[in-house]
């Protein structure tokens, strides 16, 4: 008997899973094989005994020179047949509950038999019977059950032979083995071949898992779930299966095994990293190089440790590159600024490979030999350790000892070297970069008090910290009446070289306000005191008048005499000096705020110490010059850039003093600089340094201001002729009225305020610049020798000013409203090309400039403020910071405009050319009022003579192309002009 007859060959099928092909394997199990068996079958025909009309018959073939055995029966002509043909016992795999029967026959057709046509059949029936034991010879037929009668789908005629093949599943089998049966009822049948086999689905790895061969499922069970186990070097958090399809297909694996750490998959193995590379976690990733400064292991590496000198830090991932400690920071430097030590350096030249780098300061304080860390004692700010930046200041430092800083660089390996490598181990301490200084600590004044109190006289006393003070220092005392509320508020300064002073001479029963200033032994200001109130007991043993320039110092060695004194005697010397303390011009709110009054220079008897006190010292190669952008009176002014180390490159304008000029001359030059370094504002022009030191001097010296990319402010606005709306303008103005604010709170006087004195950067910031002392005198070529001798510019200066030198804020302020003329009128000359004489003519007879064309009704009256004949009545720059704000608030408020006059406005009378004559031509009209730049649009349109134009309307401007709304004004305006036929040039009498 045969049970088991061989292997087919494997199947192919196609089966796509989530949208991907894969190639899917099928194997068949054969069980029973008829014509491959080639020898008897010993099936089994019944009945045994069929006498003439035999039943199944066994007939032996020859094909292809093989031979093999086919079963056939044709009782057609007979009624009644039942013949039965059984196989021998089949024997079932155990999970094979489902089999394939396939058959190959023959049957003929019974038509081609003749008068055989009612018993004939054309079919024949499959049966099978379970059993769990060969029965041998025994066949009883009640014990099988029919699978399906078997029809052919092409009969065979006479001539003509047709092989039918028809494959049926016999289910649900469930014992040992089985039989099948073929029932012939009366028909002619050739059984060629039957052929019985069940499915698998073969062992295979898939996703480096492998799934046992699997016998397909049966009807009831579809898809058969295998689990399968993950490869060597494998895992899988979970368990990987898989279904096995009955058609004998493995479909949907579930579970990803992946290679264990040290592994990569390479064709459904895992296999070792190779040398050199590594893979730190169970993925589907394969291996990859070690990373930068790492060692390189053999095969199988899960993790590349660092070389020597080469670390992680806590948060740096396993995988990543190792690095190095940094090096030392560079470049410390340490400047004292303001009681505070500044020190500042540079980054480490090699960061180890790491961009966490932070900085530490280490303190050793030295006392002669004996040096100790500074402990809590002092300040950092903002923190002593964990710096990202690469400055710290220092405070609560003590005076006159020895500091020894220690800058030092951390990464985040830092720790771990200290950590894990012993201290012999460790790299060298290449991180740490140390300066030494002595601190000198600008004395403080701590409190003042009076010692003795008369009507006359008050002696005081303040203490200094610290009291014993190992240099030289000095005091300056400021006192004034406190309710001085003329407009000329007198200060008295004295400078002393002792804590205490007796000050004689005042006004009994009278308030007066201190202050005293410690200065060191350099000259640098040190803390200075509160402003302090005292007041002289009521007490009336003298008359003593008014203004208190009286003072006496008993005790207290003075040094140097009363700055006011000081100022008066260089007046003396020197008329063009700057304005002293006795103009300032404070409103009575800001008299009581804390002072800082700005410093001439001139009271410093060598400039040049002024220089150094106020400014910067810069050296030469931080400066780059670019590119001339102006001619200044000392020397050419130049675009460039300073680059100082560590911080950012900006860009500067840099006015340089030519070769060969006097020592008066580099003073002068340089006295911009004093001036313009005491000033720290928005609206002031910030002075970066100065270059003086330099062994060549004459060639170097250089004053480094903030650039400004627009330049001055008349000469900008004359190139953007009618380009801003009058809020913008308003902007612009508001801005330089700040600027001029905060310089008249610091008691300076500008004298020569005017649009080109002003700068432009390119956010449109108007910042107040030109701060020369001597430069309105020599420089401003505005400027006009006046009968005293004096050089001013006319028609900036208000009346005062020009006439008996009274340069206060207050005339600042006129000077302002000229300023606010100008902007408004994008850049316009003042007073248009009247003669200097002209105009101070009409500005005695109270005359005043009309408003320019277009200007806010409010801006015009905030001009005429300004404009005030009565200085004391003019309003201050903070109630002109006030008023513009507001307007800048309330935009609505600039929509009434001013009364315009075109004859006026214009520059040139409106009916006729510069000589007085008619215009001649169209071009000459458009270039007497600026609009040259339209000439072509006339022209194209036709309008070619001044009659043409007479006629235009509005309308007729804007169609030949002019649309700034300025211009358009401008040209409409002036065509009103020549209408009126007005030719006088008058000027507003306020
Ligand atoms: P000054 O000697 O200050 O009048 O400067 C002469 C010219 O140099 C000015 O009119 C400006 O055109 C130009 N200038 C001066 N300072 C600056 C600056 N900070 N930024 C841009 N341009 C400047």
């Amino acid at each position: 008997m045969e049970f088991f007859t061989g292997v087919r060959p494997l199947l192919f099928s196609y089966v796509l899973i989530n949208g991907i092909l894969i190639t899917l394997q099928t194997k068949e199990e054969v069980l029973l094989d008829m014509r491959a068996t080639g020898g008897e079958l010993g099936w089994l025909t019944w009945p045994l005994d069929q006498g003439d009309k035999p039943g199944w018959e066994v007939i032996q073939r020859t094909l292809n020179g093989s031979q093999f055995y086919t079963f056939s029966v044709c009782n057609v002509g007979e009624r009644e047949q039942d013949n039965w043909l059984r196989t021998t016992f089949i024997q079932r795999r155990p999970s094979a509950s489902r089999v394939f029967v396939e058959l190959q026959f023959i049957v003929r057709d019974c038509n081609s038999f003749d008068g055989a046509s009612l018993t004939c059949k054309e079919t024949f029936n499959l049966f099978t019977s379970e059993s769990d034991a060969d029965v041998g010879t025994t066949f009883r037929k009640g014990q099988f059950k029919k699978v399906a009668t078997i029809a052919p789908d092409e009969i065979t005629s006479k001539n003509e032979l047709r092989i039918n093949t028809e494959t049926k599943v016999v289910e649900n089998l469930s014992r040992k083995g089985f039989y099948l049966a073929f029932q012939d009822i009366g028909a002619c049948i050739a059984l060629l071949s039957v052929r019985v086999y069940y499915k698998t689905c073969p062992a295979t790895v898939k996703s480096l898992a492998s799934f046992p061969e699997t016998v397909a499922g049966g009807e009831n069970q579809a898809l058969r779930e295998v689990s399968g186990v993950c490869v060597e070097n494998a895992i899988s958090e979970e368990l990987p299966r898989i279904y096995c399809t009955v058609d004998g297909e493995w479909v949907v694996p579930v579970g990803q095994c992946q290679c264990k750490p040290g592994y990569e998959e390479v064709e459904d193995e895992c296999q070792e990293c190779k040398a050199g590379s590594f893979k730190a976690e169970a993925s589907g990733d394969k291996c990859t190089p070690c990373p930068a400064n790492t060692q390189e292991l053999d095969s199988g590496a899960v993790v590349c440790p660092c070389m020597d000198g080469f670390y992680r830090a806590p948060n740096d991932p396993p995988t990543g590159p190792c690095s190095g400690l940094p090096s030392a920071p560079r470049d410390l430097v340490a400047t004292t600024s303001a009681g505070k030590l500044l020190l500042t350096w540079s980054p480490p030249e090699d960061t180890g490979g790491r961009t966490d780098i932070t900085y530490s300061i280490e303190c050793q304080r030295c006392e002669g030999m004996v040096c100790q860390s500074c402990g809590e004692k002092i300040r950092y700010e903002p923190a002593g350790v964990g710096l990202t930046d690469t400055k710290v200041s220092v405070s609560e430092l003590d005076a006159h000892l020895n500091y020894t800083f220690t800058v030092e660089a951390h990464s985040g390996v830092t720790v771990l070297t200290s950590q894990a490598v012993p201290p012999a181990n460790r790299p060298p301490s290449t991180s740490a970069l140390t300066t030494s200084l002595l601190y000198t600590d600008p004395p403080k004044i701590t409190a003042m008090r009076v010692m003795e109190r008369s009507s006359t006289s008050l002696s005081l006393f303040w203490d200094v910290k610290p009291r014993v003070h190992p240099r030289p220092i000095r005091y300056e005392l400021t006192y004034r009446k406190k309710d001085d509320n003329l407009d000329v508020t007198t200060y008295t300064v004295l400078i002393l070289e002792k804590n205490s002073v007796q000050i004689k001479d005042l006004v009994p029963g009278t308030a007066y306000l201190f202050r005293v200033q410690a200065l060191s032994s350099d000259g640098s200001p040190g803390g200075s005191s509160m402003e302090e109130q005292f007041e002289t007991s009521e007490h009336l043993t003298q008359n003593n008048t008014a203004v208190i320039f009286g003072v006496a110092a008993g005790g207290a060695a003075m040094l140097f005499i009363v700055i006011v004194v000081l100022f008066l005697r260089r007046r003396k010397r020197n008329s063009h000096t700057r304005q002293g303390p006795e103009d300032t011009y404070f409103s009575s709110s800001e008299q009581l705020k804390p002072l800082k009054t700005y410093v001439d220079p001139h009271t410093y008897e060598d400039p040049n110490t002024a220089v150094l006190k106020f400014a910067t010292e810069i050296h030469p190669s931080h400066i780059t010059k670019q590119k001339v952008i102006g001619a200044g009176e000392f020397g050419e002014v130049y675009r460039g850039i300073l680059k100082v180390p560590g911080r950012k490159e900006v860009a500067v304008a840099i006015k340089t003093l030519k070769p060969g000029y006097t020592e008066k001359q580099r003073q002068d030059f340089l006295s911009e600089a004093s001036i313009m370094g005491q000033f720290s504002h928005q609206n002031i022009i910030r002075l970066e340094g100065v270059v003086t030191k330099c062994k060549d001097f004459f060639k170097h010296a250089m004053i480094v201001t903030e650039y400004m990319e627009n330049g001055a402010l008349d000469r900008y606005l004359r190139d953007h002729d009618g380009e801003f709306a009058s809020f913008q303008l308003v902007g612009m103005l508001r801005g330089i009225a700040a600027g001029m604010k905060y310089l008249s709170d610091m008691s300076y006087v500008h004298r020569d305020l005017a649009a080109r004195n002003i700068l432009v950067n390119n956010t449109l910031e108007c910042k107040v610049s030109d701060f020369g002392l001597s430069r309105v005198l020599e420089d401003d070529p505005e400027g006009t020798y006046t009968t005293s001798g004096g050089k001013i510019p006319i028609r900036w200066t208000a009346p005062e000013a020009i006439a008996y030198r009274k340069f206060t804020s207050a005339s600042d302020v006129w000077s302002f409203g000229i300023v606010m003329w100008e902007v408004m009128a994008f850049g316009e000359r003042p007073y248009w090309d009247m003669s200097n004489h002209e105009v101070m003519k009409a500005i005695n007879e109270a005359f005043r400039l009309p408003a320019p064309m277009d200007c806010p009704s409010a801006v015009y009256q905030l001009m005429l403020q300004c404009w005030l004949q009565d200085r004391s009545k003019r309003p201050r720059f903070g109630d002109i910071v006030s008023l513009l704000d507001k307007l800048l608030r309330s935009p609505d408020s600039l929509k009434t405009i001013a009364d315009f006059d075109p004859r006026i406005s214009i520059r040139l009378p409106s009916t006729s050319g510069s000589d007085g004559s008619p215009f001649r031509s169209v071009s000459e009209w458009l270039e007497s009022i600026k609009m040259s730049q339209y000439s072509e649009n006339f022209a194209c349109a036709g309008v070619v003579t001044m009659d043409q134009v007479l006629q235009m309307k509005n309308e007729d401007i804007k169609n030949i192309g002019v649309r700034l709304p300025g211009h358009l004004k401008r040209i409409a305006y002036s065509i009103l002009g020549l209408k009126d036929q007005t030719s006088t040039l008058s000027v507003f009498a306020v």
